[in-house]
């Protein structure tokens, strides 16, 4: 089957996901990772999970920062939220579980 699926999909590793877009030119490669979370196109597993806790806590503190803003503060929430639906998918708490 991976044979099969590898001959007619692309599949590429971008660190936080497998990527199975058409092309690479996807932000979610680079400076919108989190975007990956929610993404048809992603494949996600319990591998990944230790970078989106990192990213995770990173967006907590950041969310402490009183000058990101209201439009900072909106995207951060969005973010945590991607985020806490890759754990909640993945049977795992982004809060408690160890990764
Ligand atoms: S958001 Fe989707 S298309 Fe973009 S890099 Fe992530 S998996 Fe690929």
């Amino acid at each position: 089957m991976v044979i099969s699926i590898a001959e007619s999909t692309a599949i590429r590793s971008n660190g936080h996901a497998w990527c199975t877009a058409d092309n690479d030119g996807c932000v979610g490669n680079t400076i919108e990772r989190t975007r990956c979370g929610d993404c048809n196109n992603a494949v996600i597993g319990r591998g990944h999970l230790h970078i989106y806790r990192q990213l995770y806590c990173n967006l907590k503190e950041l969310l402490e920062c009183s000058g990101i803003g209201e439009s900072g503060r909106v995207r951060v929430l969005r973010d945590l939220e991607r985020c806490r639906e890759v754990f909640m998918q993945l049977g795992c708490d982004p809060e408690t579980s160890a990764v």
